[in-house]
């Protein structure tokens, strides 16, 4: 097919099987899943999803799009499209209507709302047996930061906290149509069982890692100074002269369970 690629949708179409097969084969689909996909543009990765697991559920915003997808799927397996902005699909409320615990989302996703995608999800992590999504490399590599790192910050906080996250392989620009300007990588983030959950409200932690790397070069004692005190930051064994990128996700979670007491 072949449409003409629209910016405004951030359509990047995979065409290099090579890199086609191997993120199919990251996800492994069995024949019981239940496959969502995000973004399923002209078919690269529906249709060998699709006749992996047999059926599938994509979600995609560009209705121009849909009734040739529809079309090319019909011989391979059960597809279904909802025409919609992913951030508008509640996760668990389609898992819950299709009787499944958990589903399996994967994606070459829009690169202008990535980030949103990356929080929507991890909202309906307990709706969510695994992800797999292709993303710029520069975001999957803050996803999976380490402390120290200069890329670490917020989005590598707040997703490890809920998920494991492991960047799988890098995909050149020239596996796209168009070509992006930036390499690209595939990464697969788990979701967590309850025990391994952090031990404090989510609203909280939020506030203060956002607040903690809002100003990234100050220490946490002056970072944090309208959420706690630096006693409060000793209280959770942190240094309050320490800055933002040298704590541990579970340090922020400390912090938090202090600043609720
Ligand atoms: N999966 C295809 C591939 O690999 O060739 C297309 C990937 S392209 C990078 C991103 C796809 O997401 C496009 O089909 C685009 O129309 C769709 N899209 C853009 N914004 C979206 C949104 N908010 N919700 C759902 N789909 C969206």
């Amino acid at each position: 097919m072949n449409a003409r690629p629209k910016k405004s949708f951030g359509q990047h179409f995979l065409h290099e099987k090579r890199y086609i097969e191997r993120i199919v084969s990251a996800i492994s689909p069995r024949a019981d899943d239940f496959v969502v996909e995000i973004g399923p543009g002209e078919g690269a990765l529906t249709l060998p999803l699709l006749a992996a697991a047999g059926k599938l559920t994509a979600i995609e915003l560009d209705t121009d799009l849909i009734p040739d997808l529809k079309a090319r799927a019909a011989s391979v397996g059960e597809l279904s499209v909802i025409h919609s902005d992913v951030l508008k699909v509640d996760f668990t409320a389609l898992a819950h209507r299709h009787g499944v615990e958990r589903l399996r989302i994967a994606g070459n996703l829009p690169y202008y709302i990535s980030s949103p995608i990356l929080f929507h999800c991890v909202e309906h992590a307990h709706a969510i047996q695994d992800m797999h999504f292709m993303l710029q490399k520069e975001v999957v590599d803050r996803m999976a930061a380490e402390p120290g790192s200069k890329v670490y910050g917020r989005l590598s906080v707040m997703l490890q906290l809920v998920c494991r996250v492991e960047p799988l392989f890098v995909v050149p620009p020239g596996a796209f149509r168009p070509p992006p300007k930036v390499d690209s990588a595939v990464v697969r983030m788990t979701p967590l069982g309850a025990d391994q959950l952090p031990d404090a409200d989510p609203a909280r932690i939020h506030t203060i890692v956002k607040a903690a790397f809002a100003q990234r070069r100050k220490t946490l004692g002056n970072a944090l100074k309208n959420v706690m005190d630096a006693q409060a930051i000793m209280a959770a064994d942190v240094d309050p002269k320490a800055r933002a990128e040298t704590l541990s996700p579970q340090d922020y979670v400390r912090l938090a369970r202090v600043a609720a007491e």
